[in-house]
Formats: C-alpha cells, structure tokens, sequence
C-alpha cells in the first residue's frame, strides 16, 4: 500500500469513526420498495444515510414475498417509501401492520402526479385478450406457472387455499398476480383488485423523469418530517437531483426523438410513461399482467400484430422468460433487445435511476433505429 493510500485510508476509517455512530443515531431507518425509487431516495439521503432496499430486482414486484428478514427490516424501519397497493400488492398488509414508530409513504399518492390508465384499445393486449384468451388462460394456467416460474411451486401450492373462488371473481381474462393477491383477498378488502390489470391506474410512474421530479420533492418533504435536523441537507440534495433529472430529460429527448414513429412490442405494459413522455408508442405488449406467460393464441395474435404494425422490435425484460420473446420474434423480421424497468442488472445508488432510463432510451433508438 503506498503511503498516499495509508493515509488516505486512515483519514476515511477516522472519518467512519466519528460520523457513523452519529449518522446511525441521528437519521431515520429507511426502507425503499423497488430499485429506482430507492436510488431518489439515496440520492436525496446524499451525506447522512444509506437507505434500505426490499426488492433487489430479480424479482419482480408484481411477484414479491417478503421474506423473514425483509420483514423484519420493514418492522425496523421509521420510513418506508413504495409506490403503492397497485404495484407491490404484497406489501400492502405488511404496511398495514407495521410497528407505530414506521411511516410508510404511497408514492402513487404524490401531488401532481401524472397518472394514466392501463391502455385498453383494441390494439392492445388487454382487449384482444379479453374475450378471447379467458378460456386458454384459465385451462392453461398451471402449466403456464410450471413452466415459467421456476422455484416457485412450493410458494404456490402452499398459498393456494381458496384461491379459484377469488380468481374467478376477480378476474377478467387476464389472470391475476397470483402471488401478489392471494391473501389480500382471502382479507376481502375488495380494493386490490386491479392490481396490474387491463384497466385501473398504470403503476410504472417512475418511468417518467418529470414525474421522478415530483417523487423527489415529495421524498425530502418526507425525509425532512421524519428528520427535521437534517432538512436543510434533504432539501440541497433534492435540488441537486432534480437539475439532474432536468438534464437528463434534455438529453433523453435528442435520443429519442429519431425513433418516434417506429413500433414495438414491450413485454409487459409497462413503459406507458415512457412512451409519453417520450413520444414513443408500443403497438402492443405480450402480456398486462407479467404474471401470465401467454398461450398459443395469444402468441399467434402477436405475431399477426408484428406483420401488421410493421414492428421493427420486440423488448423482453430481464425479470421474465425472454424465450417467448425469441418464439415471437422467429419468423419476423423484428429484432429482439432487453429493457430492464427496474434496474435489475444495475448497482444500487444514486446514480441507478438516470443509468436505468439511459439504457432504456438506448437500447430503444439502437433496435428502433435498425
Ligand atoms: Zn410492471
């Protein structure tokens, strides 16, 4: 080690001594929900603490049990930030009953918010598959789990009670987040249903940067309220991310802006903010509900939409099978990328949440662009 270094190192380790037992005893325990809201979060938390993550991002949070030891962090924490019942629907009765000391703060419920509701054209997935692919889907349902969701059978098995009666009820040819729902509507408080649906709100607010603007201001108001010694930190910090944000809405923008009228073909419904923010405009998705691998005559309607459309590209995503993605795209003339919403394959931090919709933007205009 040279002796820069050894100095160096000890200045930190120093530092480390006399900053963290204030840092530990001072500031909130925070717990985030999913990847890309976390990064606000820390970056909004620049200085005094590193928040907490729950859902690291190989999983999806439409396909989420908490663990013991997540939930036992959510029982520690004095802040939690998720973005609500519609996408971490399995969070919702933990939320409920964590201890009196917590806050957990619904980011879906942010002032001026722009919130928009699954698309349901005909065009889209959601319509197409209304009618037609509610037989297949129930029928198909257990091979499709055995097939798709690897590891997860026992989960299932062991939560199932009851389970057809409630899926019936409630579902309307899409097959619900079976996860996600079980217990929540054994509960009956009715008021989940539309979790990840065809219709009700579209959950995937991050995806817009003008909307993560607002989460940050919304973040320090909360942090500040929890934290008042450390407001005017929380506040600098939030002005600071949200310049950066503005920079980079500006920057993608001029990448977007070539590939506006090309078409493509997402997994999931879940790039709706994008796309309008973006000016981009899917043709359609394989499935609403990422839960629900889809049967043989969806997959034949998509490929028929692909022909039709003229779509230049099919995005699978790094949380689901991206093999149907190949059998859809063989035959065609579309190419195949990978968009990663949540930041699956990215480091935890500040910088996650421009890195994410950096790669989304690219991985779009390099396939759109062929
Ligand atoms: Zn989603």
């Amino acid at each position: 080690m040279s002796k820069a270094v050894a100095s160096l190192s000890a200045l930190l380790l120093c530092l480390s001594i006399t900053l963290s037992p204030k840092a530990s005893t001072a500031s909130p325990q925070v717990i985030v929900s999913i990847k890309p809201i976390h990064s606000l979060v820390a970056s909004v938390m620049a200085g005094i603490a590193v928040p907490d993550i729950m859902i690291d991002g190989a999983n999806s949070p439409h396909d989420f049990a908490l663990t013991p030891s997540q939930a036992n962090k959510l029982s520690k924490a004095d802040l939690v930030f998720w973005v609500g019942p519609e996408l971490e629907t399995s969070l919702s009765k933990p939320i409920k009953t964590i201890g009196q000391q917590a806050r957990a703060i619904e980011l879906m419920e942010t002032k001026g918010l722009l919130k928009v509701d699954f698309r349901e054209d005909a065009d889209f997935d959601v319509a197409a598959g209304k009618a037609t692919d509610h037989d297949d889907h129930k029928h198909g349902q257990k091979d499709d789990h055995d097939d798709h969701k690897h590891g997860q059978k026992d989960d299932h098995a062991d939560h199932k009670h009851g389970q057809k009666d409630d899926h019936d009820d409630h579902k309307h040819g899409q097959k619900d987040d079976h996860d996600d729902h079980k217990d929540d509507h054994r509960a009956a408080s009715g008021h989940h249903d539309h979790a990840h649906h065809a219709h009700g709100v579209d959950p995937h607010i991050w995806l817009d940067p003008v909307n993560a603007q607002l989460l940050v201001t919304r973040i320090a108001a909360e942090l500040s309220r929890a934290d008042p010694a450390n407001k005017a930190r929380y506040q600098a910090n939030a002005a600071v991310t949200k310049t950066g944000l503005k920079q980079l809405i500006g920057q993608l923008k001029t990448l977007m802006e070539p590939i506006s009228n090309r078409r493509f073909i997402a997994f999931h419904d879940a790039y709706y903010y994008f796309e309008k923010r973006f000016a981009v405009t899917a043709a359609g998705t394989v499935t609403v509900n990422p839960e629900i691998m889809p049967g043989p005559r969806r997959i034949r309607q998509i490929k028929e939409k692909i022909k039709a459309a003229g779509v230049t590209c099919i995005f699978a995503e790094p949380q689901f099978s991206p093999r149907i993605m190949k059998v859809i795209a063989a035959e065609s003339e579309a190419q195949t990328a990978v968009l990663d919403p949540l930041g699956a394959g990215l480091t935890a931090g500040p910088g996650l949440y421009a890195k994410l919709l950096t790669n989304m933007a690219t991985a779009m205009s390099d396939c759109l662009a062929k």
